[in-house]
């Protein structure tokens, strides 16, 4: 097929912008072929480009030339049409697209370029495998959906910048090939071929960096910023992926929020959506009690509470530590075999038991009733406070082994537990916004395979310092000045006010075991920073992908990524990561070991 040259000429108008106002123009347009139908005397083009679609007649009558042409053109094709906007028959407009009310009769038809036929459907997502979508990615972009989630991200990140900006923040560059930062996970290595042996590690975050700006005078700083953790597979993860990150010198923790707050406000509305501000509070304590989670859908409703067991239950129910129990009240919706589902989640999450009673009539029904009698089932559900057609569920903690582990495993079991029941009762309504702010999270966990604290947040993060005292004799009552941002039950931030002194760093340390030549080696160059007039400083950072996929509706980040990569971390049109050439690997100093 012989391709005709662009040469110098520029399109007149893009496609999705024609309307009746522009009857009569001569317009050039280039674009893609979206669709080609060939009525035999008239063929129809769909012409695409990144504004939308607008249809071209090529009728032999305006110019055979451009007719045959048009025999020749196949879906993807790039061509480029000449011709004049006229405007469609009442009977032929289409009112599915923007430009529906008028077509182009074209006069000249160039092809520009032919393409091969196209991997999938581009207006099908629903029966392209991801695989397909990911290796082809550069004619899955194309979709209508990716355009417009990408653009949706454009925009938004200029709201960022605008809001950031007239707040104070100004956004400055952190390098890429450092040293290990402290978020947690795994690090990236980029081998050093100047320093044989030696590595730099992608940032997991700017942590180390941001802190030392504000140390270096710059009072607010925020970065829309890649970061880097090699974490094992998770459905929903990006090996790398962007956080607005934020840090702010002599803090209150509320004004931040506040700042936070209102950006959000602005980007949602990007997408109309509108919400209350500001938004609600929970302790990290609270969050657990109620709902199992430091990151709790609070729209869902369905709360655990305790409950005083009555004198009169005995047996498992007496003996269990501590009992959660939660009332939901479309119980007639709940067959024995989901109960058993429910019981089995529950078990799994390291519950000691579970168990429920259900209104039959005027009385009550519960497999506990075998061990504890009818009257004490009859006075729990009185106790709970439980009305007609309600279902409560009970969980108990494990009586054998460490309190604070089974205490731990019955809010996970009641997480779970309440995940299932909202996924099944209370589908997320769309339009439900439900910002919370967790604060006063525990400054350490203890890693139960370790056998030691670790940082809850993360290593920088300050103690409040009413717990300070507690630093060395109970590390695992102090609070941290930390906080995270929840969305419908998704963490999208998280941040703390720091550390400014190092003596209290150096405590810190202490009680994590980051001691002596190790923690010199890794965090010197900081504490030496911190002994330099170092200010009050905090801030946060958001996930930016995630904050895009909400906005955009998307419930999986890899929708508004251009480039990403599949849930093991691997690039399929690229084929990365790859093999490299011997010299490479000679040049570094790296032998792979075979196996
Ligand atoms: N560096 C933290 C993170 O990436 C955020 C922060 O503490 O500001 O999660």
């Amino acid at each position: 097929m012989e391709l005709d040259l662009l040469g110098d000429r520029q399109r007149t108008h893009h496609c999705g912008e024609l309307r009746p106002s522009h009857a009569g123009q001569k317009v050039f347009l280039a674009g893609w072929v979206d669709r080609r139908r060939d009525l035999g005397n008239l063929i129809f083009l769909d012409l695409r480009d990144h504004t939308g679609i607008v249809q071209v007649v090529l009728n032999p009558a305006v110019s055979r030339e451009a007719h045959d042409q048009g025999e020749q053109v196949r879906g993807e094709y790039v061509v480029g049409v000449e011709g004049e906007v006229v405007v469609r028959k009442n009977e032929t407009v289409n009112p599915q697209i923007s430009t529906g009310e008028v077509e182009i009769q074209a006069t000249r038809l160039l092809l520009l370029n032919e393409a091969k036929t196209p991997p999938f459907p581009l207006d099908d997502v629903a029966r392209t495998s991801e695989e397909a979508r990911l290796r082809y990615r550069y004619v899955d972009l194309r979709r209508a959906r990716m355009q417009r989630n990408l653009r949706l991200r454009h925009e938004a990140s200029l709201v960022v910048r605008q809001h950031m900006s007239e707040h104070g923040f100004i956004e400055i560059e952190t390098p890429f090939l450092t040293r290990s930062t402290p978020e947690g996970a795994r690090d990236y290595l980029v081998p050093s071929r100047l320093r044989p042996g030696h590595f730099y590690a992608l940032p997991q975050s700017p942590q180390l960096f941001k802190q030392l700006l504000m140390i270096g005078g710059f009072n607010r700083y925020f970065q829309l910023v890649r970061c880097f953790r090699d974490e094992d597979l998770r459905a929903d993860r990006q090996p790398e992926f962007t956080q607005i990150d934020v840090e702010m010198a002599f803090p209150r923790r509320e004004e931040l929020f506040d700042i936070i707050e209102r950006l959000m406000e602005k980007l949602f509305a990007l997408a109309g959506v509108k919400f209350a501000r500001p938004f609600p509070r929970l302790t990290y304590a609270e969050a657990m009690e109620r709902y199992g989670s430091d990151k709790p859908h609070t729209g869902v409703g369905l709360e655990w509470t305790r409950l005083e067991l009555p004198e009169s239950a005995s047996g498992a129910l007496k003996a269990a530590p501590s009992v959660k129990v939660l009332r939901a009240p479309e119980g007639k919706h709940f067959s024995r075999s989901q109960l058993d589902k429910l019981q089995d989640l529950a078990k799994a999450s390291g519950a000691g038991w579970f168990s429920y009673v259900k209104t039959a009539g005027e009385g009550f029904q519960s497999p506990l009733a075998k061990t504890v009698g009818e009257s004490a089932v009859a006075s729990l559900a009185r106790a709970a406070g439980m009305t007609a057609g309600e279902i409560l569920l009970l969980i108990g903690s494990k009586s054998d082994g460490p309190s604070t582990i089974n205490a731990r495993h019955l809010d996970e079991a009641s997480d779970v537990l309440r995940r299932e029941l909202a996924g099944r009762l209370r589908p997320t309504p769309r339009g439900a916004w439900n910002f919370v702010w967790v604060v006063d999270f525990p400054m350490f966990e203890y890693d139960e395979k370790e056998r030691r604290f670790t940082a809850m947040h993360h290593p920088f993060t300050s103690p409040r310092e009413e717990d300070l005292p507690k630093l060395e004799t109970d590390p695992a009552a102090v609070k941290a000045r930390a906080y995270d941002l929840v969305l419908n039950g998704q963490e999208i931030g998280g941040g703390s006010i720091r550390m400014h002194r190092r003596d209290i760093q150096q405590r810190v340390f202490k009680a994590l075991g980051l001691t002596g030549e190790k923690a010199r080696e890794r965090f010197g160059f900081f504490m030496d920073a911190l002994e330099y007039g170092a200010p009050p400083h905090g801030g946060i950072a958001l996930g930016w992908d995630r904050i895009i996929a909400l906005m955009a509706g998307e419930s999986n980040i890899r929708e508004v990524i251009a480039f990403p990569k599949t849930a093991s971390a691997v690039d399929l049109m690229c084929d990365a990561p790859a093999i490299v050439d011997p010299e490479q690997l000679d040049e570094l100093g790296i032998q792979i070991k075979k196996d």
